[in-house]
């Protein structure tokens, strides 16, 4: 049986902090500038020419190059990016994931709220 004024102490604990993440939530949603879900990764390519520098030992290959990427499901969609386009997108992307680990981080919360109201879990 947990201490019911530690309970008390946990739970005030737990609803301050999902006020917080929501607060957070809800201004990455008001961004003007928005959020792109998926990630940015530097690549280094090999070409297709014979005789290129890429094909050396050790090769000197081209790049570097930052792709994007989503997946979602079976659905996967990449696109390179040009230097102002990193500049512009870069600061979306880690919104974008930023509003993913709160997320996750309300649903820990939430789920301890309810299991604390309804007596489950340990
Ligand atoms: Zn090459």
């Amino acid at each position: 049986m947990v201490d019911p004024e530690r309970q008390c102490q946990m739970s005030a604990r737990d609803d301050q902090r999902a006020a917080t993440v929501r607060q957070r939530l809800a201004e990455l949603l008001a961004e003007p500038e928005g959020m792109l879900p998926g990630s940015l990764t530097v690549r280094l390519l090999r070409c297709g020419k014979q005789n290129c520098a890429c094909k050396a030992d050790p090769p000197d290959l081209h790049g570097p190059y930052v792709q994007w990427g989503y997946s979602r499901g079976r659905r996967r969609i990449t696109r390179w990016l040009s230097a102002e386009q990193l500049e512009r997108y870069r600061p979306q992307v880690k919104r974008a994931r930023r509003f993913r680990e709160l997320v996750g981080v309300l649903d820990d919360a939430e789920i301890r709220r309810v299991e604390r109201a309804e007596g489950w879990g340990t």
